[in-house]
């Protein structure tokens, strides 16, 4: 991890950066003509320019050693700026990834260090034409080459589809079936019998080389095969999805607060029915303030996480999962809300709003995708779940009243009451084997992610009540603000938790009429419609802090 000020330092550079060298002017004609600046990469990965990559490779290799919580800042402002460049950097970070976690020392020398010093760009070659969210499908082969009976090398035959920075990086790292599975190699660009197609024409992230690759009897030396261990390939991609997740869940958090951040002030300007739109309660109710509590909900789950990870805790792939599904999902409908509060303006290509939309679009997708997020999320809680004897949601609901009790007014009970529900929910569903449906299976991630969420937002309030937020940690709103906030999310979660559980429940024939009423009764239906008392309050007061009109000192509410 980095000091604090190092890590202030290099998110100023990379806005000054930016302000120079992607101006909204430059953005919009290449967004336009569908090109990568490769030049502007090259020098966002340069050691003697911005170094941005430096902050990912570990101190031993020349770099910063920045831990999640680091990358995950870093991410959110690249994201700010501009996604399709955010996705040529984060392929270099995805591209090393194998290697950091699996390479043999001498390969994590050589490799790491020239990204360090050389600013080598990397892609990451997994997804194939017939092997997408299920990667088990690859069909890219690398035949070992043997000589007086020893393994000296491979021979790489396949395809690789939609591969970021897949026509412009300078080596990859290519997942490939060996006898003994799948597993990384590294492939450098010129290598014979490998070529890549033209970029695709994509609808967002247009500023992102996106190509098709092929490989033709592909040699590589044995030195190539990351781990030297062949079959450990879709273990090493497995123990960094947490941390990856995360990188692509601030892309989702920056995206969506970049259309917000441009929607706020036009908002001030517009004068409709002789007042701004920024005074107009149906419009800021709708499209702004609820945005912002989905993006904060989603960004107090990535900084929990984040220390998490940093603090030693493993890989963390349930929480990733968590962290990129409900800040990629909010990312984008604040996008598409923003587009809405500019109204024709929006609409266009010149007020950016639909650009970021198109662009944030994709983080839904890659990285694995929103459905199987809910699939990742609510198969493992799921387990936790039974081997709790169905207590695990109402142990987490217990923890989160012992906060309400410390810490009044910041949502702890309001999401109590969401956990405790859910836990019900998914008892029901036991009990009426439910998980059968698949549909159900994956609703149910994503009332979890949602209840999960509501939990984090609460605590991250107290902490900042308590003045205990980490010293990273974003800080645009104050411990008031941030209770407010929770509770609007908690207020919302709950709700959800209790109807669509209900919905599901109920619409898949896994209650009785006779039960119906008992059922109902378990979720703690009437305590959580009381909860939503406040919330046009809470609304009101959060519209008020984003438009500077709130006023000082106001008390968190009991
Ligand atoms: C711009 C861009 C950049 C990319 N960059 C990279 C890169 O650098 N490296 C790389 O390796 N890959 C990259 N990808 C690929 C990306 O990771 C995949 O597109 C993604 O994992 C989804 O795979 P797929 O497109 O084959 O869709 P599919 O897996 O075919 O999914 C199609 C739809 O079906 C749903 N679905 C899939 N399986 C199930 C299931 N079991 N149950 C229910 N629903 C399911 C999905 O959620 C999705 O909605 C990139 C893609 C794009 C578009």
């Amino acid at each position: 991890m980095i000091a604090t000020k190092t890590l202030k330092l290099s998110l100023k550079s990379l806005k000054d950066f930016a302000k120079k060298r992607l101006p909204d002017e430059m953005l919009q004609e290449l967004d336009e003509r569908d090109e990568c600046p490769l030049d502007v990469v090259h020098d966002m990965c340069s050691p003697d320019k911005l170094g941005i990559q430096l902050l990912f490779i570990p101190e031993e290799f020349g770099g910063m050693g920045g831990g999640a919580f680091d990358v995950y800042c870093i991410c959110e402002e690249m994201a700010r700026i501009d996604l399709g460049v955010a996705t040529a950097v984060l392929a270099t970070f995805l591209g090393s990834d194998p290697i950091t976690v699996g390479a043999t020392p001498e390969q994590k020398k050589t490799w790491l260090t020239r990204i360090a010093e050389e600013g080598l760009l990397f892609a990451y070659g997994a997804t194939e034409p017939e092997a997408g969210s299920d990667l088990g499908a690859l069909r890219t082969t690398a035949d070992p080459v043997s000589q007086d009976g020893r393994v000296i090398g491979y021979k790489i035959n396949g395809n690789k589809q939609w591969i970021s920075n897949g026509g412009v990086a300078d080596a990859y790292t290519v997942l490939a079936n060996t006898p003994s599975g799948p597993s990384w190699f590294i492939v450098e660009k010129g290598a014979k019998g490998f070529t890549h197609d033209e970029p695709e024409d994509k609808h967002g992230i247009r500023l992102s080389n996106t190509a098709a690759l092929a490989f033709n009897d592909v040699c590589v030396d044995a030195n190539r095969l990351v781990g030297g261990v062949e079959g450990q390939g879709l273990n090493q991609a497995q123990a960094v999805f947490g941390y990856t997740r995360l990188m692509v869940a601030a892309f989702g958090l920056g995206a969506g607060w970049a259309a917000l951040d441009r929607a706020i002030p036009y908002s001030t300007k517009r004068i409709q029915a002789g007042a701004p739109l920024s005074q107009k309660q149906g419009y800021t109710h709708k499209l702004i303030v609820p945005h912002v509590a989905h993006l904060e909900a989603a960004r107090a789950y990535i900084e929990e996480t984040a220390e998490r990870i940093d603090a030693g805790e493993g890989s963390l792939n349930t929480e990733g999962a968590i962290a990129k599904y409900m800040a990629t999902e909010a990312g984008n409908a604040a996008a598409e809300a923003s587009i809405q509060a500019l109204g024709g303006y929006g609409y266009t290509h010149e007020y950016m709003v639909e650009k970021i939309s198109r662009d944030v679009r994709i983080t839904t997708i890659y990285e694995g995708t929103s459905e199987i997020m809910e699939m990742t999320i609510s198969r493992d809680r799921w387990q936790s779940h039974l081997k709790t004897r169905g207590q695990h949601y109402h142990e987490r609901a217990r923890e989160l009243e012992a906060l309400h009790a410390r810490q009044r007014g910041v949502g702890a009970d309001i999401a109590a009451l969401a956990l405790h529900a859910l836990a019900e929910i998914m008892e029901k569903a036991r009990v009426a084997r439910l998980t059968r449906y698949q549909h159900i299976l994956l609703r149910l991630g994503e009332l979890i992610a949602y209840a999960e969420c509501a939990g984090s937002l609460s605590r991250r309030a107290a902490l900042v009540a308590e003045g205990k937020l980490n010293e990273k940690a974003n800080r645009r709103f104050d411990a008031t603000a941030l209770a407010a906030l929770s509770r609007i999310f908690s207020r919302e979660a709950a709700l959800k938790v209790t109807q669509d559980g209900l919905r599901w429940v109920v619409g898949a024939g896994g209650i009785s009429d006779a039960e119906m009423t008992g059922f109902e009764a378990s979720l703690g239906l009437p305590a959580i419609h009381r909860a939503q008392s406040g919330l046009i309050a809470d609304m009101d007061y959060i519209a008020d802090v984003l438009y500077g009109r709130a006023a000082k000192g106001r008390e968190l509410a009991a």
